[in-house]
């Protein structure tokens, strides 16, 4: 052999031992980075959406709580999702709607969907259907009904497939009646106070420190204010300015706190009255009025004739500006349990105001709590 020969065989050998040493440091680099994703993973912390939480420390001596000056109960410390999940994570789906009664024959319909937080890095969605004999569902959640039966929408995070949201569709023949009314019944089941982001101190319940009082949740007793909360009575002060400079209209407070026994005394007048199921739809029961929390005003009228007003239209359009909601929203008596009420609004300070306001959804879905007598 000549050497020139030798010489391009060795350099051939040389090549290749080097793309070996190359291919064999790739395949070390391949699994190191492999093994350090699945340990990233593992100790990831799992994702759950806002219902499956689970606590860990829930319960906060009585004796502390006591001591909690009321004014400060609208600012007891947020525990949210953001505490056990990455920043940007998906953490929970809300839908405008959870249940739909559709004619094979509709139009097609589509919830609307809120993903939080609302600073998610992806919000992107995956939605399918249980049965697409009975509805189909394309890539941006149109429900297109097909034949009558029952069958499940489930939408998705795609950043997080542990977070998801579903819609119960019952599809009807032509010839059948849908159900009129829908049920009133929260979509919500009873929370089982294993919720981390739901705090009870002193018998009164905060859901991500905001004080929540419904049909599930009461203040005792002898919770008393004794009028509005300061921050409310200013924020009242500072909307009413605001509705007479920008818009000419006067309002004022009908109604504010209500005591405790106040609330006996009014429930038990209606329940004489109009029978005790007619009264729970518009009255509380004593200790589950929010007019007892004192963050609470009835504005200029309370009553049906309110709604409409430019008073009510202009309140609706603008009180989250001053840390208001109106808390009765049309066509929510599902989630709260009351009958839409223009002129009850309740005072949740700034930044949740803006939050549900800009959702469209009442506090009750917003939180994924319930509003249902035991
Ligand atoms: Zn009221």
């Amino acid at each position: 052999m000549s050497t020139p020969n030798r010489k391009k065989r060795k350099s051939r050998k040389k090549q290749k031992q080097i793309l070996h040493f190359l291919l064999l440091t790739a395949l070390f680099f391949c699994l190191l980075l492999g093994i350090l994703l699945i340990l990233r993973h593992s100790s990831a912390p799992e994702t759950r959406t806002v219902q499956e939480f689970v606590v860990e420390t829930e319960t906060i001596p009585e004796t502390e709580s006591e001591t909690i000056p009321e004014t400060e109960s609208e600012t007891v410390p947020e525990t949210t999702e953001e505490e056990t999940l990455p920043p940007g994570m998906v953490s929970g789906i809300t839908l405008s709607f959870y249940h739909v009664h559709l004619h094979e024959d509709d139009d097609p319909v589509m919830p609307r969907v809120f993903m939080q937080p609302e600073d998610a890095i992806d919000i992107s969605e995956i939605w399918s259907s249980s049965d697409e004999t009975v509805a189909i569902v394309d890539e941006n959640g149109t429900i297109t009904p097909e034949n009558p039966g029952n069958c499940t929408i489930c939408v998705t995070s795609a950043m997080n497939p542990a977070v998801s949201a579903a819609v119960m569709v019952t599809v009807y023949s032509k010839e059948e009646a849908l159900p009129v009314p829908e049920q009133i019944c929260s979509p919500f089941s009873e929370e089982d106070n294993t919720r981390n982001d739901i705090q009870v101190i002193g018998g009164i319940t905060y859901v991500q420190g905001v004080m929540l009082v419904n049909k599930t949740y009461s203040l005792p007793a002898d919770y008393h204010p004794d009028g509005l909360t300061p921050e409310t009575s200013e924020a009242f002060s500072a909307l009413r300015h605001a509705a007479s400079d920008e818009a000419g209209l006067r309002l004022f407070s009908e109604s504010d706190f209500r005591s405790y026994r106040t609330q006996v005394y009014l429930y038990e007048s209606y329940c004489n009255r109009d029978g005790k199921e007619a009264a729970d739809r518009f009255s509380a029961r004593p200790g589950h009025s929010e007019h007892q929390t004192g963050m609470v005003i009835d504005v200029n009228w309370a009553g049906d004739a309110f709604n409409d007003t430019e008073e009510a239209v202009w309140l609706e359009k603008n009180c989250w500006r001053f840390g208001f909601i109106v808390r009765f929203p049309r066509e929510k008596e599902a989630f709260t349990g009351y009958k839409y009420e223009s002129w009850h609004i309740r005072y949740v300070g700034e930044d949740w105001a803006k939050k549900i306001y800009d959702s469209g959804l009442c506090l009750e879905e917003y939180f994924h709590v319930s509003s249902r007598y035991s």
